[in-house]
């Protein structure tokens, strides 16, 4: 399945193939060309009309396999940790870029790691790391057929998606059930519509989760929408960490979270980042994860436990979670005129709860907190705003001393910020206008914390970018 003689494996098929690959590799360059983009998508567009099969025979390329990352939240970050921790073993990840995670993103990712011949070079030390969107996961599955799949949650998304929860988790159930052999799945045993897809294969499962209780909520969340078991009942909860995820059980029928194989215990939330213990099969590891928030504990267990699930050290694991550095746009940081800022997406009610939580644990003395809070309705950001009723600004009352508000929607948003009885320093639709003001609004020193939907956070990232020098996304090595 490895290396053709050459040093290099290549496509095995036919003209049609080879000729897809080439014309996808123009369609890249002209795009980058025409600064339309990063021309993450187009290629693999190109190629997958052209050849169909294609992502069949590509699948075959790396010497390692590949590796799915899919759920709600933290797809990028995980995928980036799993990356890091491929190249702390020696191997040369294949990866594809945020944004770019459907079918023709991962094509894409192919394309441009491959010669004009159609030869993907290094083939025996590459691992494919895909993030791939919950819809397109069931169609990408059994094509791509990878080594492990890695399932992060499922959590509602903005409300014009709402319902699609159960039929994505069919969706998942239906591709698994059908041939999934040799696939390992990695699964965050907290979240009862992930844990329930150990049923849905035949093959190893390996999962995940937070054993340690001191961190869970108080109580539920505005955000929490109820999950009900197969049997028909409510899930109770022992512990609830974000949303839906916690120590569940259905006291109807006996089902319950089982105790993960990876997990975190003795969890230390601090204001840039998380301290926990790592334990691993056999093997318990002192972490400090320089990312904030308890997501990205989830997230780092994540990574962690698919990197157990491909064989690779757990030396390679502790070196990619040490220096963790964020992925694009999350908690991703700048300098500017002798100010800290920092980019948070925040794309849905669970994500924007998790970093308002960060924000405010632990507890800041009084209210220090400068924000730039940024709501756009473009398709990508989901054009249904009304999420923004679900998630718990009231968790900034007493901690923020400037607030400015922007974005396509900057009106709506500051009006939940003023139901949530906090007072915008200024609304100012421009988004590049408002970064000015609120860096101005910010004390030299300070951090200003921008939290950002994701055309928001793409636009202000490459504004930030442009200052401070750092090369633009898609010229970034992979
Ligand atoms: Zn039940």
């Amino acid at each position: 399945m490895i290396g053709d003689g050459s040093g290099a494996s290549g496509l095995a098929g036919s003209l049609r193939e080879r000729g897809a690959l080439l014309l996808a590799r123009g369609a890249g360059a002209a795009t980058r060309w025409l600064r339309r983009g990063g021309g993450t998508a187009l290629p693999g567009l190109v190629a997958t009309a052209l050849a169909p099969a294609l992502l069949e025979e590509l699948g075959r390329l790396p010497g390692h396999g590949s590796v799915t990352v899919t759920g709600t939240n933290g797809k990028t970050t995980t995928a980036h940790l799993l990356s890091a921790a491929a190249r702390a073993a020696g191997l040369q990840p294949l990866a594809n870029h945020s944004g770019s995670n459907l079918e023709r993103g991962i094509v894409s990712a192919f394309v441009a790691a491959m010669t004009a011949g159609g030869r993907l070079p290094v083939a025996f030390r590459r691992l494919g790391v895909f993030e791939v969107d919950e819809a397109a996961l069931p169609g990408v599955l059994p094509r791509l057929r990878p080594r492990a799949a890695l399932f992060l949650n499922l959590f509602r998304d903005q409300l014009d998606r709402y319902g699609e929860v159960d039929s994505l988790a069919e969706g998942w159930w239906g591709a698994l059930e059908g041939d999934a052999s040799g696939l390992t799945l990695v699964l965050n045993a907290d979240d009862p519509s992930i844990a329930r897809l150990a049923g849905a294969a035949g093959g190893e499962v390996v999962t995940f989760g937070v054993e340690d209780c001191d961190v869970a909520l108080a109580g539920v969340e505005h955000a929490a929408d109820a999950r009900f078991c197969d049997c028909g009942a409510l899930y109770a909860y022992d512990a609830v960490f974000i949303g839906h995820l916690g120590h569940w059980r259905c006291d109807a029928c006996g089902r319950r979270r089982e105790t993960p194989a990876v997990s975190a215990r003795a969890v230390e939330l601090l204001a840039d980042g998380v301290r926990f213990e790592l334990a691993l099969p056999g093997e318990t590891l002192a972490v400090a994860l320089p990312l904030a928030g308890l997501h990205s504990v989830y997230n780092a267990l994540a990574a962690a436990a698919g990197a157990h699930a491909l064989g690779l050290p757990v030396t390679a694991i502790a070196h990619a979670l040490e220096g963790a550095g964020p992925a694009f746009g999350r908690q991703e940081r700048f300098r500017v005129y002798d100010r800290d800022v920092r980019l948070l997406l925040a794309k849905n009610p669970a994500g924007m709860n998790e970093l308002l939580r960060t924000l405010v644990t632990p507890a800041p003395p009084g209210p220090v907190l400068h924000l730039l809070a940024v709501l756009n309705d473009g398709v990508a950001d989901g054009r249904d705003v009304s999420w923004i009723y679900d998630a718990d600004l009231e968790l900034l009352q007493g901690r923020a001393a400037t607030i400015v508000v922007s974005g396509t929607r900057a009106d709506e948003l500051a009006l939940r910020l003023v139901l949530a009885g906090l007072e915008p320093a200024l609304v100012e639709p421009h988004l590049a206008s408002a970064l000015e003001r609120a860096i101005e609004l910010t004390p030299p020193g300070a951090r200003l914390d921008v939290l950002a939907t994701y055309t928001a956070m793409v636009e202000l990232r490459e504004a930030l970018a442009n200052r401070t020098g750092v090369a633009p996304y898609w010229g970034a090595a992979s």
